[in-house]
């Protein structure tokens, strides 16, 4: 194919933001390969990005816009002017009655930068409320706070070149290697040019990020804050204080000092070792070029935001920022995290990094939006939001490109706090999420390769995603829907907008609002002046854009720019702030009934809650079941095998997942991906057992550590069922689906005996339009097929262990699909 038809565009996944170029196929789907004039990833992708084309189409796809005016009724499809006019109308009314604090946007990473920022205009500027929060609250919201305090500014300092520039990468809290996997290749190409580049991974858990680390410290859990205090003590111990930074750039160093003094049991509070904690300190102060990376098992804490500057107090006492190799880098796990923090797409900030507590931001961005009604004080973060919810008080609500009921912890909560919300607005580009049940209105959204607009990766580099494909259906841009509604509430003239390119023109010149006066670290000049063909053609650029950064054909146009580089900050008087900190242990904390501490994340080949990735076979195939990874000697403890099932349980709920044995854990721990939802399995959602303690600075909840208890869960027989659709499996106990060859297959444990779950699973296929049935008995298995059309339409096997041969043989069936293969099949 010749190279003019590749599209450009980004990885819809994951903070690292890959260049992607992509190019529809005739059946409908998209060739996709890593854009190698990319500076993000130079051509790389993971197994995610890569399968990105198998995940187009419109399977599971929201088409068109529903509506339903009762709660018991069941919604029906409307027209876009209709139900426009609706939410404006439904939400003007609680405003009119109960004021602006009463409504809430609830968004997501997942949005586009232009999206997000109309979200944040009509709400922030013409509602009159700050209640609009992210996502993005549960992946970031604390290294946002540790920014602000240390920099004065949510600054992320670094580029990804210092990865490669750097002599020692510090990984704190981050499974790298299967979160962001472009950088992970990038940090073990450096490391394989550069063997004397120390790699350092501080995890409880030994994930795949350690085959690469010359050290792994197992740390208990939540104790980052005492690791660091250690080490902020070690360096003045050692006398590696940069003593002319300190005293010339920051502020505050004697108190945090004196508080990390305190730290007196280090030893026993990161169950570290006392060589391990000598080694790690030494390396940090006898290499100049540290890069500290660091993600979730840092932020998703109740202690979140003092880890973050617990790791930047370091950083500044050796002036261990702002040159190459160097810094503390916060990773996004969203697509478009970074996008909207600059936008303001969380309730504790204005927009283009202006904060509320400053009068003047406030006037500016009032003058620019012309807006009289611009809020004047923070709203709710995520978890009060839904709290304010459940107690009446928010009394309508639009959830943007996000699943709440699976994403945010105790998720019975926000289920019920949905249930009382008079009117919840759900626009997604995919049907049928856990969410969408509580949707009175839901609006089908365009989905990744049909949007356009742009988004931040996690060295402030903004990227184009392009409109490739046709949207099936309705499906309309995020920012499209929120004007037309912003419109039919009477701000016609603010939300005017044809293109994206217009709101994104818009956004930029915002963020030149007074820089002139006190500057910001965002800053956008070099685009405000982008026409339709500029916005079109725009290139990768990083920010601050003070003049827009040339097309990139060689490494050598790529211009790096770090922060902090002349040791200027954002506070009023240019300097750094240290942060007394001190370690307090975890809030949720371990009970006789519930003694083992639950952790959760990311595994290498999903991506949230599936709605996308899910519909890869090729990813699908990686891991097929949720599983809980537990350590040999808790696994005799709780008389628990590989490959059982066990029950994961506390006093919020009860979930199973397959036993993972392995020392990879520590003891009394578990570990549970949080990806499994109702759609995919029957009772694997980990949000049900997390409590939704968070930061208070942050209000980050503690995804990390969560008291819980294990026991075996029994059952009689198991099934492996395969069918071209989805199935509704209410009935059955225990069920997993899984993309696969052409349908699904259905994992399935009852506790049943063998005889009742065939008469259970046989019932699902009644109302099949059957041409044969075939069915056999033998010793230790029934097998059971249906034959429709001269084809097979679904087969299932059940025994009392299911087998990998039976599932071979389930497949074999299933691709030769044709009658009379079939029962060759049945009859060998
Ligand atoms: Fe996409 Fe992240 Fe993988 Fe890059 S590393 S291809 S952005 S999921």
């Amino acid at each position: 194919m010749s190279n003019e038809k590749w599209i450009k565009t980004t990885c819809a996944y994951c903070g690292v933001g890959c260049g992607i170029d992509a190019i529809p196929t005739s059946d409908g789907k998209l060739e996709i390969r890593g854009d190698k004039t990319h500076p993000s990833n130079f051509g790389r992708l993971c197994t995610k990005g890569a399968a990105l084309g198998e995940t187009v189409g419109t399977e599971g796809r929201l088409l068109y816009p529903m509506i339903r005016h009762d709660k018991k009724q069941t919604r029906k499809r409307t027209h876009w002017t209709d139900v426009t006019q609706h939410i404006a109308d439904k939400f003007q009314k609680n405003i009119d009655e109960n004021g602006p604090d009463s409504v809430a946007f609830y968004v997501s990473g997942q949005l586009l930068t232009e999206d997000y920022y109309v979200a944040n205009k009509l709400m922030k500027g013409f509602i009159g409320s700050a209640n609009i929060d992210s996502n993005s609250r549960l992946c970031m919201a604390s290294s946002v706070v540790g920014h602000k305090r240390a920099f004065g500014s949510d600054t992320v300092p670094i580029c990804y070149e210092d990865i490669e520039h750097a002599e020692a990468v510090i990984i704190t809290g981050s499974n790298l290697a299967w979160c962001h996997p472009v950088l992970f290749q990038r940090l073990r190409a450096a490391k394989q040019s550069n063997p004397d580049l120390i790699v350092i991974v501080i995890d409880p858990r030994r994930t795949e990020t350690c085959d690469i680390a010359d050290h792994h410290l197992a740390i208990k859990s939540g104790s980052d804050v005492a690791l660091f205090n250690g080490l902020l003590t070690h360096i003045s111990e050692n006398t590696q204080l940069n003593h002319e930074y300190i005293e010339q750039h920051t502020t505050g160093f004697d108190a945090a000092l004196t508080l990390a003094k305190k730290e007196h049991s280090i030893v026993d509070i990161t169950g570290l070792k006392e060589h391990e904690l000598t080694e790690f300190y030494d390396i940090f102060t006898k290499n100049k070029k540290i890069l500290t990376i660091y993600s979730q098992g840092v932020n998703q804490s109740s202690q979140g935001s003092d880890k973050v500057n617990s790791i930047i107090n370091c950083h500044l006492a050796m002036g261990k920022i702002g040159y190459q190799g160097c810094g503390p880098f916060s990773i996004t796990g969203q697509p478009n995290a970074m996008g909207g923090r600059e936008v303001g797409g969380l309730a504790n900030t204005l927009a283009a990094h202006m904060e509320f507590n400053n009068p003047k931001h406030h006037q500016l961005i009032s003058d620019f939006w012309k807006t009289d009604t611009l809020a004047t004080k923070e709203g709710l973060k995520a978890i009060d939001l839904f709290d304010a919810m459940a107690e009446g008080k928010i009394k309508a609500v639009w959830i943007m490109a996000t699943n709440p009921v699976v994403s945010l912890p105790n998720s019975k909560k926000i289920m019920t706090a949905l249930e009382k919300c008079p009117l919840v607005v759900v626009s997604d580009c995919m049907d049928n999420t856990d969410t969408m049940a509580f949707a009175d209105v839901v609006l089908p959204a365009q989905g990744w390769s049909e949007k356009s607009g742009t988004v931040t990766n996690s060295e402030r580099r903004i990227s184009r995603q392009r409109r490739i494909l046709p949207s099936p259906g309705e499906a309309k841009p995020d920012w499209w829907i929120i004007s037309q509604v912003a419109q039919n509430m009477g701000f016609e003239t603010a939300f005017t907008y044809r293109h994206e390119g217009e709101i994104f023109k818009e956004y930029a010149q915002m963020t030149t609002l007074g820089q002139d006066k006190q500057p910001r670290d965002l800053h956008l000049l070099g685009l405000t002046t982008l026409d339709d063909k500029g916005y079109s053609e725009l290139t990768p650029q990083q920010w601050p854009v003070l003049e827009q950064q040339p097309n990139i054909q060689e490494k050598a146009d790529i211009q790096h720019i770090r922060l902090f580089s002349d040791a200027q900050f954002f506070t009023p008087d240019k300097r750094a702030r240290f942060v007394p900190i001190s370690y307090s242990s975890p809030q949720n904390a371990t009970s006789m009934s519930y003694p083992l501490l639950l952790n959760t994340g990311r595994i290498r080949d999903h991506w949230h809650t599936m709605s996308r990735t899910g519909l890869s076979e090729t990813l699908a195939s990686h891991t097929a079941e949720p599983f809980v990874q537990i350590h040999p000697k808790t696994a005799i403890e709780y008389q628990l095998e590989n490959n059982h099932i066990a029950e994961i349980y506390n006093v919020n709920s009860a979930i199973q997942a397959r036993v993972c044995v392995t020392e990879e854990i520590s003891e009394n721990s578990l570990f549970i991906p949080i990806h499994w939802n109702s759609a995919t399995a029957q009772n694997s959602k980990p949000c049900l057992l997390i409590n939704d303690v968070v930061d208070p600075d942050s209000g980050q909840p503690e995804f990390k550590h969560t008291p819980v208890n294990i026991k075996q869960w029994h059952y009689n027989s198991e099934a492996l069922f395969i069918t071209p659709h989805k199935v509704e499996m209410d009935n059955i106990e225990y069920w997993v689906c899984e993309k696969t060859n052409g349908g699904y297959l259905y994992r399935i444990a009852s506790k049943q005996n063998t005889m009742a779950l065939i008469i259970q699973l046989s019932s699902l296929l009644d109302n099949i339009n059957k041409e044969s049935k075939l069915t056999s008995e033998l010793t230790h298995e029934y097998r059971h097929a249906i034959i429709s059309n001269t084809k097979l339409h679904s087969a299932f096997v059940v025994s009392e262990k299911t087998t990998n041969a039976q599932k071979t043989w389930l497949f074999n069936l299933y691709q030769h699909n044709e009658k009379d293969n079939i029962k060759t099949m049945f009859s060998s």
